[in-house]
Order: C-alpha cells, then structure tokens, then sequence
C-alpha cells in the first residue's frame, strides 16, 4: 500500500455509504489518490451522523468479512509475490498445481484494466473463454458487458477475472481442491489492483470470496468483505440467459456495487 491516506480516505468514503460516525481528516495534499477518491479541497471528509452502522439507509446490511492468510515472509511460492498481473498471467499459463491444467487449451488468467475500480469475478472459463484464453466470452461475457454499461462501465475498465483459471471438464463446478489450488492467484490479483468493490458473480465466486459456504440467495443484498474492500454478491450471467426473472435482482446488486466506485 504506497498511499496509506487515500486508502483511508476510500475507506472513510466507504464507511459514509455505510451511515457510519462523523471523521474529520487534518488537512494535506494526498499524492497519488485515485480517480473517484475524495477530493474536497478542504480535506474534510465528513461523514452521515446517527445512521445506525450495519442498517445504513439505502444500502444492505453489513455481511461477512474474511481476510485470507498473507504471504509468509520467507516463504518461496512466487504467485504472493508477482509483482504485475502480467506476472500472475505468465505463472497462470504454465501452471500444473491442479487437474484443470490437463485437458485446457488455454489458461484464462483474467483481462481489464490494472488499477480498475471494479473486479468482476465469475467461477471459470468455459468452453470459448478456453479456446480464447479470455473470461467472460460468449452470450454470458456479451450479458456482462451490456450489465457494465448500463452502470456506465466500459469493461475495459474493470478487471475481470475467475475462481479457477482452467475450464472444468463439461463445465462442471470446480472441486474444492482445485479452488484451494487456484484462488492465491485470484487473491493476488486483487491485491495488485485494490479496487473499490468486489462483484462476486454466482456461488461459488461468492463462496471462495467470502469463506463460506451459505448459498449466494443468503449472501445477497449484503455488503460483504475482503480484506476490507466491499464484496458485492450476485448471480452469474450463464443463469440469468436461463433464467431471466433473476435480471431485475441482479440489476439491483450491481447498482448497489456501483455506489462504491463514484
Ligand atoms: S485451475 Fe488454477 S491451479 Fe489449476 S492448473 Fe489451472 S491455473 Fe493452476
């Protein structure tokens, strides 16, 4: 973390969205602060009063927190220590800590911008992102880019990644192994873009995320953390082409997920 106070201005942004307590920063530039940070020229952040925290008005409850174990210092593995995503993108490429790696064509480490706002992240490539090596391609990718622009996101400004970065055979959910194997280079990736919100897309993005194994209807309308940042939880894109009574739900949690980006 290079810039400790716009990260705590962030946080203070987010916890106003919260209806948490008044905080007053002292006054002083803040190098470095990312667009959408606060940026009153008075470096007064002032925060809603007396709204109750964890039923603030117009946001859901506060749900889970999880932080996940960092690297140990001495440690030798490289995936905590990448310093770029292109990094994770070469050591997810020759990758073999998992089953998955046999029958892919292509790992799909995940794409979109390194300092996004925003990381979407969906349970694993199917059968065109394998042949492409890019997430979220297809009718369910076409769905998610029509989702992001109407919060006024181009993809290429979000980051977009997955649980597991191999296709599961026949699509089928990735085995608990196989996540254990895989989420250090989802966690670093996080890391490396510390975005303003986390969109967990379908269970088991929701799941891994979060530690948990409560079923993403119980996770939903709830802002959840990771390592702090807000974790926002909604259905995948593949169900909602099943089923589309679910776009209205969905249409809510990605709106609630926006309000942390602005
Ligand atoms: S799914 Fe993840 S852990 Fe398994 S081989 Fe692919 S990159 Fe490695």
């Amino acid at each position: 973390m290079s810039d400790g106070r716009a990260l705590a201005r962030e946080f203070l942004e987010q916890q106003k969205l919260l209806g948490g307590e008044s905080v007053i920063l002292p006054d002083g530039p803040a190098p470095g602060l990312r667009p959408g940070s606060v940026t009153s020229p008075s470096s007064v952040v002032e925060l809603t009063p007396g709204a109750s925290p964890g039923k603030p008005e117009g946001l859901p409850p506060v749900g889970l927190s999880y932080d996940p174990p960092t690297s140990d210092l001495f440690s030798t593995d490289p995936v905590p220590q990448a310093p770029s995503l292109a990094a994770i993108a070469q050591l997810v490429a020759k990758c073999t800590k998992c089953r998955l790696c046999e029958a892919r064509r292509h790992a799909v480490p995940g794409e979109g911008a390194d300092d996004a706002r925003l990381v979407v992240v969906g349970e694993g490539p199917g059968r065109v992102e394998d042949e492409t090596g890019r997430p979220f391609v297809g009718p369910a990718g076409e769905l998610l880019t029509k989702i992001l622009a109407a919060i006024e996101l181009p993809r290429e400004r979000v980051f977009i990644c997955n649980v597991v970065k191999c296709r599961p055979p026949e699509n089928r959910v990735p085995q608990y192994d196989e996540i254990a194997a895989c989420v250090p280079y989802l966690f670093r990736q996080i890391e490396l873009v510390k975005p303003a919100v986390i969109l967990a897309m379908g269970g088991t993005a929701a799941q891994t995320l979060l530690n948990t194994k409560q079923s993403l209807g119980a996770l939903r309308n709830q802002v959840h953390r990771l390592r702090g940042i807000p974790v926002i939880v909604t259905y995948h894109p593949a169900a909602l082409l099943r089923n589309p009574n679910w776009k209205k739900p969905t249409w809510d949690d990605v709106r609630i997920a926006r309000r942390f980006i602005d």
